[in-house]
């Protein structure tokens, strides 16, 4: 598998992952490449071309975040990436951990997100000083095939309702195409409850009721926001994980960013990335390990005794990727 150790808490968070994948006792050829910033410094190159070849031999990462300038410097590598091995979907469960302090305790949602087009295109242009074009992109293909990928995952995990999220009321093209193909995608699925919401009034129900909600439906920009006000549902960023997948591939990753105020101090929150690497073992057919990846984490949040700061401790990233590898090691 290709290994991204990423930019800012990337190392240290991914390291954990590696070790705790690693207790589980299934073996894995990490193929290591750089990619992001990190690169950039080293080869004067965001995305090597080393990387590209790994990824097109293994077609699986575990992979860091990685850092994009805001409003300068080089395009999202994360976007490349995404586009390039036609990583479509994005999923992002989010789960309330027992003895976590956090807004709420019953979360058991799913974001299901779309990975390659909408505002995400990146086409940019000047169209006159002082004046900028953003170009959203929806395709009835792509709309298709998330919304296909989303019913799936619903009934394959025995899920209830699924939520298509959008805009239509003002995007009437654009959303009003989205919500279509997911209508279309829906009748297909009668034992999945669907409804559709606006963006807006999502957010305000999912700050209040977020119970409510059970396999969510977004097209790219959308779900990037919501899937960050989702985290903190729960908890935060350092506890929920990700993974991006195609028909080819897969590359997991954490929701959360490079973390560049506590990157290099040992200090960030492991979880999000080892639950990532559980998805990756899922991904591999090793779904007993994945589970019992997933058991560990949840026995030594609730235990509390090892938690990093951002979830009231003072434990560090290594010190909580020990406590969660001996758990698996008892277990
Ligand atoms: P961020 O997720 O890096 O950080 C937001 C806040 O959450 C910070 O206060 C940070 O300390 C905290 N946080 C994040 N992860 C944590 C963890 N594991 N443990 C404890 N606290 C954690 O978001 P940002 O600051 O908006 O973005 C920083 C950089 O990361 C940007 O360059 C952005 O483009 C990039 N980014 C990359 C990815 C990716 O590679 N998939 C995703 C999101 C953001």
């Amino acid at each position: 598998m290709t290994l991204i150790s990423g930019d800012g808490v990337g190392p240290e968070v991914i390291g954990a992952a590696v070790e705790v994948i690693a207790a589980t006792g299934v073996k894995i050829d990490w193929d290591r490449q750089a990619a992001g910033a990190n690169a950039f410094r080293r080869f004067g190159n965001p995305v090597p071309e080393d990387l590209l070849q790994s990824m097109l031999r293994t077609r699986v990462a575990l992979k860091g975040p990685l850092e994009t300038r805001v409003a300068e410097g080089f395009r999202s590598i994360n976007v490349l990436l995404r586009k390039t091995f036609d990583l479509y979907a994005n999923l992002r469960p989010t789960i309330s951990f027992p003895g976590i302090p956090a807004p709420f305790r019953n979360v058991n949602l799913t974001v299901v997100r779309e990975n390659t087009e909408d505002l995400y295109a990146g086409i940019e242009h000047e169209v006159a000083p002082g004046v900028v074009e953003s170009i959203k992109i929806i395709t009835a293909k792509a709309s298709t095939r998330i919304a296909k990928f989303a019913f799936d995952y619903a009934r394959r995990t025995g899920r209830k309702s699924l939520t298509a999220i959008h805009k239509a009321n003002i995007m009437k093209l654009s959303d009003g195409l989205f919500l279509k193909c997911a209508r279309a995608v829906a009748k297909q699925y009668p034992e999945i409850k669907y409804t559709e919401q606006i963006v807006d009034a999502a957010c305000m129900r999912l700050v209040t009721a977020p119970a409510s909600f059970d396999v969510l439906l977004l097209e790219n920009l959308y779900g990037d926001i919501v899937s960050d006000l989702c985290a903190g549902l729960v908890g935060g960023l350092g506890l929920v994980p990700g993974a991006n997948y195609g028909d080819k591939g897969a590359i997991f990753e954490a929701v959360h960013g490079t973390a560049n105020d506590i990157a290099g101090k040992n200090v960030a929150n492991p979880v999000a990335a080892i639950l990532s690497g559980s998805m990756l073992l899922d991904y591999l057919g090793h779904k007993r390990e994945g589970d019992r990846v997933r058991a560990a984490v949840t026995s030594v949040l609730r235990a509390g005794r090892t938690l990093t700061r951002d979830l009231g401790g003072k434990a560090s990233t290594s010190e909580m990727a020990a406590a969660i590898v001996r758990t698996i090691g008892r277990n």
